[in-house]
């Protein structure tokens, strides 16, 4: 049986394969959250999405801004710049429409305001493993891991900690 060796001690290059590795299982934890919420939905104003007026950003996950960060390369863009209104950078600027929504993160698919619509029982059990799926994949590759805002994630996003900027 092989021991997880500290994080000081791992390469740059092992690192990278570990939050590699993290980041593909999260992407598989995010399908499992939105297939357990298929049932509900809510008119889709993009309210949640009004950071400063909710006082409720999504809290990240290192593997959950790694996704963010892999979908925002592929499509050639950079980390969006804080916006003047206080809305979550992600959001278009029309205020309408999530412009990563496929690679959003846990917080942002599961209903957490009065508007859900769908079957009165919500998904909490699977929420909650969700969560609990996503700390353990966190805290495996890094034992300081810890979830931020995702206001913090834009603001760090050009010089993140060692290891959680390699994609
Ligand atoms: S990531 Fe997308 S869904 Fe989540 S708060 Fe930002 S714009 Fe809204």
């Amino acid at each position: 049986m092989s021991a997880k060796l500290p994080d000081e001690e791992r390469t740059d290059a092992e690192m990278k394969v570990a939050w590699l590795r993290a980041t593909t299982e999260t992407r598989a934890v995010l399908r499992q959250a939105s297939a357990a919420w298929a049932k509900h939905s809510c008119p889709g104003t993009a309210e949640c999405c009004q950071l400063a007026v909710t006082k409720r950003p999504p809290w990240l996950w290192p593997s959950e801004w790694k996704v963010m960060e892999a979908r925002l390369k592929r499509d050639g863009r950079g980390v969006p710049p804080a916006r003047g209104d206080g809305a979550c950078p992600f959001l278009d600027s029309e205020g309408k429409r999530c412009t990563v929504y496929e690679d959003r993160p846990l917080g942002c698919r599961t209903y957490f305001c009065h508007r859900v619509v769908g079957p009165a029982k919500l998904p909490g059990g699977e929420t909650n493993a969700a969560l609990d799926r996503l700390r353990a994949l966190n805290v495996a590759v890094d034992d300081s891991a810890a979830p931020r805002s995702i206001l913090e994630w834009v603001e760090l996003g050009s010089s993140p900690p060692r290891g959680e900027g390699d994609r």
